[in-house]
Order: structure tokens, then sequence, then C-alpha cells
């Protein structure tokens, strides 16, 4: 797609002196002109700011090379929008090398990113390239080693040149801080999910007022394939596409059953805001009172039961009572679980688009269809056949698919098709059957009840390649898993 000697415009967020910059400059001189435009000193974390009420300072270093006081983002538009490039505009925008990391959700908070997100607003191909200096202990702490991002990025700009990005994308580089012989490669991933451990630590200086540093451990990541971090645990440079507009319009059709936005009787202001009207109705009073209150806050689950009617799924003399705090019979002496304890469990599968999920206790339905809307596929048991059937006719009446309803004894899973990434059983057992960990896959989340057949403690078994680790959710109460893994046939 390009000419024979593209102009790059090049930024960073480390700063004019860093390193980093100086290195990829090397780098892109060798394939066109490099204009090199970056803030006058450090700029980490400042995302996407610009100045819009400071004036800015511009300095000349050297041919092409200049600094700006301001952020990667001021850069990259000045260095578009400015006399500098007026004649000649830039065909790329680089930012980097950074030194360190922009893994995860690091990408909100990147002023590396950023730069490159300015260039792919301005329609201009653009890259982001980081150097993962902490990523790993395995990594050298001794030594940045740039040369492998040079080399990586070498063998990878021949692709850029002949190929074209998507409209809208950009690309984040991370390459690890390993000598380039140790390097394996690159791969295309996803946006993996970091955890923060940030923590304030407070100062009192000599004025006795309290000032704050934000501290605490480095971040680490939870494990999933194909993401940006399993890319630099495999020693793989990471290329992780991103849009300039945090939003998939695909998620407008979850927004479908939501109440309408218009003015009521012609009503202006704050009396068209939805929430208040919507409060009459009882699903929306359940997800207030029962579950944002309580601590709900993932917003699929949330969603899910926007979208669910909870009526659909209890017997007829119940539907009055549907969205009540607490759990309703559904025929051969079993419940509909609480809404709340629902949603806990849903929350705490962690449930991703891609996954495929077993279900022991099909009961009313209503979870499998909660299930079903946050994965891929459900397999679903109970050992009640009415149950079951009816459940079926419920979902398929309102267009659920890729949905396995099975009658039998599931307290020992389904080895057929395992593994599940995640096994959701709702029945309580009196411990967690072997089997059912044996069937998770790697990384994977097991939530089952456990305890006597009055009261249990709702465990989550999560295993991931380091191996199993189990926790104590909260205190519950379910009727009991009836068979091999479970409780005798007894009372219930
Ligand atoms: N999630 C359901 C809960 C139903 S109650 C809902 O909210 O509607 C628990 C269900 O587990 C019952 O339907 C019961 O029949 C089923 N169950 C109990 N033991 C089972 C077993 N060994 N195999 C399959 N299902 C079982």
């Amino acid at each position: 797609m390009t000419r024979k000697h593209p102009h790059f415009l090049l930024t960073n967020d480390d700063g004019i002196e860093a390193e980093g910059i100086h290195c990829l400059a090397g780098l892109l001189r060798r394939f066109g002109r490099v204009t090199l435009l970056a803030p006058d000193r450090e700029r980490s974390g400042v995302s996407h700011a610009f100045s819009l009420n400071r004036p800015l300072a511009l300095k000349h270093h050297g041919e092409d090379v200049y600094s700006l006081t301001g952020t990667p983002a001021d850069c990259v538009m000045f260095g578009i929008r400015s006399f500098l490039v007026e004649e000649n505009a830039p065909d790329y925008v680089f930012s980097g090398i950074n030194h360190g990391a922009n893994l995860g959700t690091d990408v909100v908070y990147s002023g590396t990113v950023a730069g490159a997100r300015e260039g792919a607003l301005f329609r201009i191909p653009s890259v982001a390239v980081s150097l993962a200096t902490e990523f790993s202990s395995r990594f050298d702490s001794q030594h940045l080693h740039f040369e492998s991002v040079i080399q990586f990025v070498d063998s990878f700009l021949p692709m850029l040149f002949e190929r074209s990005l998507p409209e809208g994308t950009f690309l984040n580089i991370n390459v690890p801080n390993i000598p380039p012989d140790l390097l394996k490669g690159g791969q295309f991933t996803r946006v993996g999910k970091r955890i923060y451990r940030d923590r304030f630590i407070c100062k009192v200086d000599e004025h006795g007022n309290e000032l704050f540093w934000l501290g605490g451990e480095p971040p680490t990541h939870t494990p999933e394939e194909g993401t940006d971090f399993d890319a630099l645990e495999n020693s793989m440079a990471s290329i992780t596409p991103l849009r300039w507009i945090p939003a998939d319009h695909g998620e407008l059709s979850h927004f479908k059953d939501w109440p309408s936005l218009e003015s009521p009787n012609g009503k202006k202001g704050s009396d068209m805001f939805f929430r208040k009207g919507d409060l009459a109705d009882p699903r929306e009073r359940m997800i207030q009172d029962q579950l944002l209150a309580r601590g709900i806050s993932d917003p699929h689950v949330l969603q899910a039961f926007r979208t669910l009617r909870r009526e659909d799924f209890v017997p007829e003399d119940m539907k009055p009572h549907a969205y009540e705090d607490r759990p309703l019979p559904i025929g051969c002496d079993q419940t509909i679980s609480q809404p709340y304890m629902t949603a806990l469990m849903t929350q705490a599968l962690d449930l991703q688009s891609d996954h495929v999920v077993l279900e022991i206790g099909t009961g009313s339905g209503f979870q499998t269809a909660l299930l079903r809307l946050l994965s891929k596929e459900v397999l679903t048991v109970d050992r009640f056949p009415e149950l079951s059937r009816k459940a079926e006719r419920v979902l398929n009446s309102l267009g659920f698919n890729n949905i396995l309803f099975r009658v039998c004894d599931g307290s020992l899973g389904f080895e057929e098709e395992c593994p599940f990434d995640r096994i959701l059983v709702t029945a309580a057992a009196p411990a967690i059957p072997t089997p059912l960990i044996e069937q998770l896959a790697t990384p994977g989340i097991l939530i089952l009840p456990m305890g006597d057949r009055e009261n249990q403690m709702l465990k989550r078994v999560t295993r991931t390649s380091a191996g199993i680790s189990f926790e104590d959710l909260c205190p519950c109460v379910f009727v009991p898993l009836v068979g091999k893994g479970g409780f005798d046939e007894g009372s219930k």
C-alpha cells in the first residue's frame, strides 16, 4: 500500500531523552524519513490527555527531531496538523519503544498507546511498541533488550507496508525483555485481563498535610490463552489490534429491551430519566434492590437479568411472585433459586463468550438461560424429565440455541463431553465430586454449594496451569444433589 520512502511520525510517553525512542528512530530511518516529536519529559500514564487551554513550547533538537511541552497525543496531533509536516503528511505513526509493558488493561492508561490511537484517529496506520520489562521474573531485570524489539519490528514492518489495517484499528506491540536468540517470534492476540494491586500510601509532610502515593505490589494477570499475556509467557511478542473508539456496536443489540428514553407526557429534564419510571417495573426493582445493592456489579450479568423475564420460568401460580427475594417452588419438590444467589454464581463464574459450560440442575431453566447468554454453549442436566422438558420448551420458545438438555444423574459430571470451561452445580453436595474437577478445562472454574442437607457454603474451585485453588464465597441453602456424587435419595 505504501510509497517507496514512507514518512514516519514517531512519539513516546517516556520523553525525548528516553533510549527506546532513539532505538526505534534508528530502525525506521532505514526505511524512510522519521520526524521524531516527543514530550519534553516523562508522561507515563497520561493516557489520551491533550492540552486544551495551555500553550505548547516546541524545541528543535536536530534535523527532524523536536520536543513539545505536551502529552503523546499532543505530539501526534501537532505533528500532523502543524507546519512541521505540512508538505509531507506522515504515512505511519509510531509510539515507543516504551520502557515497560503495555498489556491488558494497561492500554486504557498508557500514554504510549494513546500516541498510536491519536494517529489512528487521523486514519493513519499506527503502532505502539513496548518492551515488557517487569512482566515476568524470567525476564532480564539487569538489561533492556531494545535489540530484541528492533529485530522483531524490523521483521514485522514489511508486512505492515504490504497490507492494510482494518478501518478504525491500530496495533499494540509488546516484546518480552529477553535476548533476541530467546525470542520465539510474534503472535496476534486479544487484550488480556490485568489485575492491579495498587494501594495509596500515605505520608505526612512538614506542614502536617497528608500526601498519597500510588504504590502497592506489581500487577498480575488472569492466565488466558490467546491473550497478549499468554504470548509473552511463551517468549513471543504480542501484536494486539485495538480500536480507536473503545466500543463494539454489536453491544447495541443488548439494549433493545431497555425502556424507552423518550420523554413521557412531553416532560423535560430529569423527569424524563428512565430509571425513575422504571422502578415501577418489578424486574428493574429486583435488579436495583437485590442485585446492585448487594454488590452484583458485572454489567454483563446485570444485562442478562434485564433481558430475561423471570415469570417465563415459574409455574402459573408463582408468576405474581417472580421477582421476590426468595426461591420459588417449580414442581417435583424443587425450587428456582433466589435471584441474588443466581446472580452471584453467574458473576463468580466469570463467563466469556467462547466458553462451554456444564450446568448440573436445570430446574426451571432460568440459570441455564443466564449461562447461555454469557457463553457459547451450555450442557444442562437434571434428574427429573418433567423439569428438563419444561425448561427445554421455555428456552426453545424464547429462541435459545446451543443448549443441550440431558436427563440423568449428573452428579459425577459428563465425561463424554468434557472438558468444560465452567461447571455450575445448582444443588447441594456433601463434598466436591472429584470427577467434576477432572472435567474442568485449564483454566476453568467450578461452583458448587457444599455442606449438609440444611446448610451449605458456596465453593469456588479455580483450576489454572499453576494448580487448583478453593474459595468460600458465601453461606447458602440449596436443595440436595441426589445421586452418586451427592446425597442418597432421602427427604427431598
Ligand atoms: N438452577 C435451577 C435450580 C434448580 S434446583 C433454578 O434456579 O431453577 C436444583 C436442581 O438440581 C433440581 O431441578 C434437581 O432436580 C436437580 N438435581 C438434583 N440432583 C441432581 C443430579 N444428581 N443430577 C441432575 N440434576 C440434579
